[in-house]
């Protein structure tokens, strides 16, 4: 599967931008802006695609919630079929609110506390996935306490080599904080089989994220192959090869995933193990599916490059500001020509800004401007800094719309806030 099988879900017509059959100036007036918007059926083909792509072998495919864990579009992934896979006893919370099973939840994470990890097994999550000795220690001593036996992957740090990524969002090399050091494996491991609380049923990694090259996965799922062939010898009842999340999302001129070859990679590897695949991705389904809507306020010539001042900024979308990432904006209704801008934000921080020194549509103050490639790690990122409410989330599906988080009021910004002081005595 090459470039463009994929669908891009705005579209221009009438000189305007639409997502799916709703032209998102109509969105912008009834909810205001900033607004993030998302297309169901961009979530939809992705899913499927990946799904049929890994036809050849058993397989289960499990959102990463933390790129994006809004309700309303986990209610989308959910009805096709999609599993989660979560990082904290928060969103194993938005997870069973949701309504997906506990069988279809797997519960990965750094640094899961003790309570995390009891939440865990009380709902009876598929895998809780280990990322070291000292974590296997606290699950077991909780699984004894509760009488379950507890059924655990090992997060693995497969070392290996990721190019073309941002420093912050490569996780799989020699020295990274995830997983358990490779070597280390089957030492920990033998100390999972001595435990009746302990069901080691799986192996887990993932080499980084937005990978747009598939070399680092096939180091990787090398590497883990060799793991499990290893545990497998040490008498692991091992169910699940779980090669994690990573597949790229376009945000500028990038070609798709290639799908294919990312299935020719893993499928026959599964196959010869005898094991069913987990895949655990989340930018690859839900960055494209959604756009920042926001507002030009001002626009501020100093003498270089102008400054377009919105009403979206950090606050909205980190991205830019936190990894230097790059998302191509457009007007929603250009007026013609093109100007050489910095688009900022309105938070009282130089590191504001949606994109600088950036070549696009000539945006004038009132312009409605669309920030795409935004469904993943956008929203879920928002802050709240400069007491500024969070932005409301709108789903588009065919010629339906709908608010699937309202915009934030002031009054819930402030409601955690004690109203009366209540002093204890040390
Ligand atoms: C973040 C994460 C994912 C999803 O990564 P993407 O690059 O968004 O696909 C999958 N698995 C784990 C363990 C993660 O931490």
């Amino acid at each position: 599967m090459g470039a463009g099988v994929l669908g891009r879900p705005f579209q221009r017509r009438d000189g305007t931008l639409w997502c799916e059959e709703v032209p998102l100036e109509a969105i912008a007036a009834a909810v205001g802006t900033p607004a993030y918007v998302y297309s169901a059926n961009a979530l939809r083909e992705r899913y499927r695609a990946l799904d049929a792509a890994l036809a050849g072998v058993p397989h289960r495919i499990h959102y990463s919630m933390k790129a994006n864990s809004s309700r309303g579009l986990l209610r989308v992934l959910q009805a096709e079929g999609c599993r989660a896979d979560v990082v904290s006893g928060g969103e194993l919370f938005r997870a069973l609110r949701a309504g997906f099973a506990p069988e279809h939840i797997i519960f990965g994470g750094v640094g899961k506390r003790r309570d995390e990890i009891v939440a865990g097994l009380e709902a009876g999550v598929l895998l809780i996935n280990v990322e070291s000795a000292a974590e296997l220690e606290i699950v077991e001593d909780e699984a004894r306490r509760l009488g379950v036996r507890a059924r655990i992957a090992f997060r693995v740090n497969p070392e290996v080599h990721v190019a073309n990524a941002h420093q912050y969002i490569a996780t799989g090399s020699r020295g990274h904080k995830f997983g358990i050091p490779w070597g280390d494996v089957p030492a920990v491991a033998a100390r999972a089989l001595a435990s009746p609380h302990i069901e080691l049923a799986g192996l887990d990694m993932h080499v980084g994220s937005q990978l747009l090259s598939l070399a680092p996965y096939r180091d990787g799922v090398e590497r883990l192959a060799e793991l499990a062939r290893l545990l497998q010898q040490q008498g692991a009842p091992l169910r699940f090869f779980d090669a994690g999340g990573g597949l790229p999302a376009r945000y500028d001129a990038e070609d798709a995933p290639d799908l294919a070859l990312f299935a020719e990679i893993i499928v026959p590897v599964v196959q010869s193990l005898g094991l069913e695949l987990i895949v655990e991705p989340g930018r690859f389904v839900v960055a494209e599916s959604g756009t920042l809507l926001t507002r030009v306020l001002y626009r501020k010539p100093t003498g270089g490059t102008d400054f377009v001042i919105t009403d979206a900024g950090m606050s909205e979308l980190l991205r830019p500001s936190h990894y230097d990432a790059f998302h191509a904006i457009e007007s929603l209704r250009p007026r013609g020509g093109q100007a050489t801008v910095d688009v900022v934000g309105p938070i009282c921080e130089t590191g504001d800004f949606l994109a600088r020194d950036r070549q696009m549509d000539d945006a004038q103050p009132g312009d409605v401007l669309a920030v795409h490639t935004t469904g993943a790690y956008g929203y879920v990122m928002a802050l709240t800094y400069n007491t500024r409410p969070r932005a409301p989330e709108v789903l588009v599906d065919g010629s339906r719309w709908a608010i699937i988080s309202r915009r934030e009021t002031l009054e819930d910004l402030v409601r955690l806030e004690a109203e009366t002081l209540e002093w204890k005595e040390a």
